[in-house]
């Protein structure tokens, strides 16, 4: 498809009204328009065909066109659109998500608070923690422990949990009330220790900073089960139990984001399945409704929810959008799906361990230092030296010439400085498994060809 008199110049009116977040970066290269997607596929305005190695941003899990979800909430659209949940109202699709969601999650959790994102799900974690030592008399508990390099989200709060530097330099981040501790990420350290050792030790940095500040002080502990923007930094197997263990000596609440790895990307419902957890709160958004809508919510448990609703009174928190009734019923028909199609299983199974196997070829390649994946969310390290793991100067912006090599390719992976991710739907075929891993190694060689042109290897 050629532009036509009637289309309109989208990346002329893009780059002068549509602010996001490189505007000066956009402004000299234009954004890539994508107009529509089938399946795992995405195109763009000039037809292009790509693979979508991302799901959108981690959320079309069942991958795109599906009827059903379109149906679910063209259905509720004319039937109630919209309402809400203050002034003692209640309605049908909350109700019966919120009933859904209680039969999915591990069993101490029954009940769920509902909001529009991943980030509103994060500040309502803020305020619930806070709210829940303040009912147990213990109103000091006010600090939340999160990671270096954790994402949480992008409102104040969310931020302030996160531990990207560069977005708390702007805007004076964190909050008070929020720390971070060491992050597990045994590729990215001096590799002088080995992983479990390394993930011991960054586990106890959460102890040591709970001796440090006084466990009378600390509300909880907040972490992505895999680490998604930082890299999807996935933690050596000593790592969680001694959170969970640390946790429990000094009574913290333990909160898993499962914005990324709910609803199925590990090959489990939730990555604290995965790993053995018994979080006290969830907070999930993208997968829950493949992204067709924006929702997100947090599951509460009993030992938190008792201590709401009977010492309670009002919690003062809530979003006009909280249970939104056309996505909870998106969420529903996006959840019956999964269960249906039996695509946990099949990641767990089938196409994770299949795509694991291709995507670890990869290790071999000149400039790939290690390759990691768990259910259907990988990434690789590009280094300059194989030998030596160098890693690329940071003035030649390796990843970002890769991905761009990638998507001219006709394959979408993120670059989160030098690492390389990839979380595709869980309806990915073999075939397609075998597609992305082909481009991708096709794509690395043209990568080392523009990133060191002189060199024989
Ligand atoms: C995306 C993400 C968020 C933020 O979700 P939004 O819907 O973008 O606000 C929070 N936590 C994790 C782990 C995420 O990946």
């Amino acid at each position: 498809m050629t532009s036509t008199e009637d289309q309109p110049d989208w990346k002329e009116l893009d780059k002068n009204h549509y602010l996001f977040t490189d505007h000066k970066d956009l402004h000299t290269k234009r954004a890539r328009i994508i107009t529509r997607a089938d399946g795992v596929y995405i195109y763009d305005d000039q037809d292009n065909q790509i693979l979508d190695g991302m799901s959108g941003l981690w959320c079309v899990n069942v991958g795109y066109g599906r009827e059903e979800l379109v149906d679910a909430a063209s259905k509720q659209m004319r039937k109630l659109p919209y309402y809400n949940s203050f002034f003692q109202c209640s309605h049908p699709p909350a109700i019966e998500l919120a009933a859904l969601l209680q039969e999915v999650s591990p069993p101490q959790f029954n009940r769920v608070f509902f909001a529009g994102s991943g980030s509103e799900s994060n500040d309502t974690v803020v305020r619930m923690v806070r709210r829940y030592w303040d009912l147990r008399g213990m109103p000091e508990r006010q600090t939340i422990i999160s990671r270096h390099n954790a994402y949480h989200g992008s409102t104040v709060a969310a931020a302030s949990l996160s531990g990207m530097a560069a977005a708390h330099k702007q805007g004076g981040l964190p909050i008070p009330g929020i720390v971070h501790v060491d992050q597990p990420y045994w590729f990215g350290s001096d590799r002088t220790l080995t992983p479990n050792e390394l993930g011991l030790a960054a586990a106890r940095s959460l102890e040591d900073k709970i001796k440090e500040l006084g466990a009378d002080k600390v509300a909880a502990f907040i972490g992505e089960p895999i680490q998604g923007a930082g890299g999807v930094i996935i933690p050596p197997d000593s790592y969680w139990p001694e959170i969970q263990r640390i946790c429990d000596t000094y009574d913290i609440l333990l909160v898993s984001d499962e914005v990324i790895t709910g609803f199925g990307r590990l090959g489990e419902w939730f990555g604290a399945e995965y790993y053995g957890t018994r979080p006290d709160l969830m907070s999930f958004a993208k997968g829950v409704t493949s992204g067709y809508l924006p929702l997100g919510g947090v599951m509460v448990s009993d030992r938190v929810a008792d201590v709401l609703i009977d010492k309670g009174g009002e919690f003062a928190h809530g979003y006009t959008y909280s249970g939104h009734p056309s996505t909870c019923a998106v969420a529903i028909a996006n959840i019956r799906m999964i269960q249906r199609e039996n695509l946990i299983p099949r990641i767990k199974n089938d196409i994770g361990p299949y795509l694991q196997k291709a995507f670890h070829t990869l290790a071999d390649h000149p400039i790939v230092g290690e390759t990691r994946m768990v259910g259907l969310m990988g990434a690789l390290e590009l280094v300059k030296n194989k030998d030596t793991m160098q890693r690329f100067g940071e003035d030649q912006g390796a990843g970002t010439v890769c991905r761009d090599i990638l998507t001219n390719n006709g394959l979408v992976m993120r670059a989160v400085g030098d690492t390389m991710i990839t979380a595709p739907p869980f309806v990915l075929r073999h075939s397609q498994a075998d597609e992305l891993v082909e481009k991708a190694r096709r794509c690395l060689d043209l990568t080392q060809k523009a990133l060191l042109p002189a060199r024989g290897r």
